[in-house]
């Protein structure tokens, strides 16, 4: 799913403020020294698309919805360090998909968390009651479309199923008085070199590939538990959690400790001088002094870290 052509428009006028007027957000990003502001998890990482623009159609690792133990232990973690904003949007995937949907949020929630909100298809939205699931918890819902007709959207989606769809868009915006926002987007990710321009359809364009003088805003906001339980700090591009900013599994490891180590430092310390192979190629790189007022209401949202009693 990818961002709309506004957001576009003001990611290409933020990148050029930050060039012109470079920011040191150093002081406030030491608050996330011990925990991240904001954890996606990818509690399944299956869908039931294949749209031409995204990298799922190159996803090598299995295809699995997570274990809910596992998913206990991700939000026992975070909340052990402090954190509290969770969002079920991560790498690939559709979080309709996932039978245990309402039960995760119940249970983040349970253990004060917030957020959850995640992009999807909308294919399956029928299977759910809008109203419990809109009721749930749900901090945002983004449904991601194609075209305006059946074709278009069954080229680029490669599922024949656009009438669904807009039954269901249709039925959600019947709930909602206020309207439903529309954003566009036309220009797209390379998901760092996978995905190429012959991969686009009709208007479609590639993102250029910025240069990258400072380092990635993601290592600071894009901490993602994979279904499988690895933890990468780009769940934004890290398709496989094959690449070096995969930490580790936190089915081995506490949160607390891969988001502390110092390869981690190291990543960030070294990233202008020696940048991650993922990264070389990446065109959804944001530096790290565009940062904005969403960013640091998340970084003012992390709690003092729980004080385990033996050590009180
Ligand atoms: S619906 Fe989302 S996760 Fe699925 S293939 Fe499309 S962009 Fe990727
Ligand atoms: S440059 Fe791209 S791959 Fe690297 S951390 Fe940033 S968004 Fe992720």
């Amino acid at each position: 799913m990818l961002g709309p052509w506004r957001a576009n428009l003001s990611g290409y006028s933020r990148l050029l403020l930050a060039r012109l007027f470079p920011r040191d957000y150093s002081r406030e990003l030491a608050r996330t020294a011990q925990c991240p502001p904001l954890l996606g998890i990818e509690t399944t990482n299956i869908c039931n698309a294949d749209c031409v623009f995204c990298a799922y159609q190159y996803m090598e690792r299995p295809k699995i919805i997570m274990d809910f133990d596992l998913y206990k232990k991700v939000i026992q973690d975070y909340a052990q360090c402090g954190g509290r904003n969770v969002g079920l949007a991560a790498t690939v995937g559709d979080p309709l998909l996932d039978p245990r949907l309402l039960d995760r949020i119940a249970y983040g929630k349970s253990q004060g968390m917030q957020g959850f909100g995640f992009f999807t298809n909308g294919i399956l939205l029928h299977k759910f009651d809008l109203h419990t699931l809109l009721t749930s918890g749900l901090g945002a819902l983004h449904i991601s479309l194609a075209g305006f007709d059946r074709e278009t959207y069954h080229r680029t989606y490669r599922v024949d199923i656009y009438h669904r769809v807009i039954e269901n868009v249709i039925r959600l915006r019947r709930l909602r008085a206020a309207g439903l926002p529309v954003e566009f987007a036309m220009r797209y990710d390379n998901w760092s070199g996978k995905i190429k321009p012959d991969d686009l359809l009709g208007a479609m364009r590639m993102r250029p590939v910025p240069r990258k003088k400072q380092p990635c805003s993601m290592l600071w906001f894009g901490a993602t538990v994979h279904a499988d339980g690895v933890f990468t700090v780009c769940g934004c591009r890290d398709l496989d959690g094959t690449s070096e900013l995969a930490l580790g599994n936190l089915k081995q490891h506490s949160l607390a400790e891969l988001w502390t180590s110092e390869r981690l430092q190291r990543i960030r310390r070294e990233f202008t001088t020696r940048l991650p192979d993922i990264c070389v190629d990446c065109a959804q790189y944001s530096p790290v002094s565009i940062i904005g007022s969403w960013h640091l209401t998340l970084i003012s949202q992390i709690r003092p870290a729980e004080v385990c009693p033996l050590h009180a």
